[in-house]
């Protein structure tokens, strides 16, 4: 992504708390012989550990052929809706107060930010990334000219890794997770995003499940790679929350942001 910044551009980025001379980003190159979906930021090699880096995966972009494009009208994202709200499929139905589910019907976004389970006040409001976490994610999406409830390039979906806010603030269990992605598959269906941003631990736990050498390492360790959930180009990055408690991680958030830009700008995982 260019850092030719506009003033809009640059407001954002303070309002972030980045400083623009701490963000530099070089685009990363696609080198011959080079894994095309595992190329750093700087271009020089891939960051991925070397038995991530030996996992074959698909090379086309975008390749969301597992998710069939739907003819998206009302009449489906109200049934989604009302599927969620009635879900009782695993035990966190019981500790919610509210599924969350985002108040933007679907269109095709390029972006969709998937973050981790709901905390208290996304529980109480039903929505995803709400309150400051929520008014810090619109603001770097609006730094690379994106939104919730745009369109295309300019439209980012958001979504929870779970619907329901597990009891006590206990950690979701895989088996849920694996649940409630029937209702991410339907989300995915009805976006066609073209990147997924993954902003959390248990969001990178859930799309990385085709990484195994990936499990258990931090998310720090994770970042400045593209990675594919079914296809899709997957970057994972902090959480809004993080970045609130740690403003030094803000300057990664923009870096992995301009790498999402790279991918989306087929200057990143495209050989063909
Ligand atoms: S977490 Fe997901 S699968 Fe489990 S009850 Fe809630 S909506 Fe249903």
């Amino acid at each position: 992504m260019s850092l030719d910044l506009d003033t809009r551009q640059r407001a954002m980025l303070r309002e972030m708390g980045v400083h623009v001379w701490l963000a530099q980003h070089q685009p990363a190159l696609v080198q011959p012989g080079m894994d095309p979906v595992a190329v750093n930021q700087t271009g020089a090699a891939p960051v991925l550990p070397p038995v991530l880096a030996a996992t074959p995966v698909p090379t086309s972009l975008p390749a969301t052929e597992f998710f069939q494009p739907m003819v998206l009208t009302e009449e489906h994202w109200g049934a989604l809706a009302h599927r969620v709200a009635q879900c009782q499929a695993c035990t966190l139905c019981a500790a919610r107060k509210h599924p969350t589910l985002s108040v933007e019907a679907p269109v095709q976004s390029d972006w969709f930010v998937l973050g981790d389970p709901p905390d208290e006040d996304e529980d109480r409001q039903a929505r995803p990334f709400v309150e400051q976490p929520g008014v810090l994610l619109d603001n770097m999406l609006k730094a690379v000219g994106a939104r919730r409830g745009g369109h295309g390039r300019q439209g980012a979906y958001v979504s929870n890794v779970v619907k329901c806010r597990p009891p006590s603030g206990r950690l979701p269990l895989a088996e849920e997770m694996a649940q409630c992605a029937n209702h991410l598959h339907h989300e995915i269906s009805m976006v066609q995003p073209r990147l997924i941003l993954a902003v959390g631990r248990f969001a990178t736990q859930l799309l990385l499940q085709d990484y195994p050498e990936a499990a258990g390492l931090p998310l720090g360790k994770l970042r400045s790679v593209v990675y594919r959930y079914r296809g899709i180009p997957v970057v994972v990055s902090y959480h809004p929350k993080v970045l609130l408690r740690a403003s030094s991680d803000k300057a990664k958030a923009w870096a992995d942001l301009c790498l999402c830009q790279d991918v989306l700008e087929g200057k990143v995982g495209s050989l063909q």
